[in-house]
């Protein structure tokens, strides 16, 4: 039997997602009032699929877009449940109101100095950082339990305070622990920014 049989039901769609803004430069960001969450990887990461699989939306974020074009930061707008206040998710880093950052790499790569340097960068920060492990589904199930085990070994101590998830845009696997991660951990709830920092 295909392993993808045992994938979780993906679980409902966020209640609201729509695009903002692709800001070219800063000066086009939105009003840092939300919570915001950041998605990092290079390009062909997967970072366009985990947010459309995310959201459960098709084509939310477009997938496989042509590389070589200037760099702009795409900002979403998500109310995830109708109980819930909104964020903004943006596809790197936004700024201020951060809560979290998501990395996201191949699961069959292992961490390259880029992403030991970025996780470095934001536990200076301060700002709790994830590495979510993409395309899961091109792997067994076994090989792909393997392949965390290595990540997470070489990452040592960058991910004891949360061990790298892997994922599918495909499968919707590990979608149920981002919800639990992200939107239930209440690292989302909203309370005006003490002080906005530039
Ligand atoms: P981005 O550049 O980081 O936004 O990456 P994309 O989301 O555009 O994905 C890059 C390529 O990897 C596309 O061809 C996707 O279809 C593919 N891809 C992304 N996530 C997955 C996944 O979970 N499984 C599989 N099999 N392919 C994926």
């Amino acid at each position: 039997m295909n392993r993808r049989d045992f994938s979780p039901p993906p679980g409902p769609p966020a209640l609201a997602a729509e695009f903002l803004v692709s800001a070219a430069d800063r000066r086009q960001f939105p009003a840092p009032e939300r919570p915001e969450v950041a998605l990092m990887g290079r390009s062909n990461a997967g970072k366009s699929s985990l947010l459309n699989r995310f959201l459960g939306r098709r084509a939310l974020a477009r997938v496989g877009s042509s590389p070589g074009r200037t760099r702009q930061i795409n900002f979403f707008r998500v109310v995830f449940r109708r109980e819930d206040r909104p964020f903004l998710l943006a596809d790197l880093p936004g700024g201020r109101p951060l809560r979290m950052a998501l990395l996201l790499m191949d699961i069959r790569r292992d961490p390259s100095p880029d992403e030991f340097g970025l996780l470095d960068w934001l536990a200076g920060l301060g700002l709790p950082a994830w590495l979510v492990a993409t395309k899961a589904d091109k792997l067994g199930w076994g090989e792909a339990a393997a392949r965390l085990r290595r990540i997470a070994g070489l990452l040592g101590a960058a991910a004891q305070a949360r061990p790298p998830l892997a994922f599918s845009s495909v499968t919707g696997q590990g979608r149920a622990e981002l919800v639990a991660g992200l939107i239930d951990s209440g690292l989302l709830d909203w309370a005006p920014p003490p002080e906005t920092t530039p």
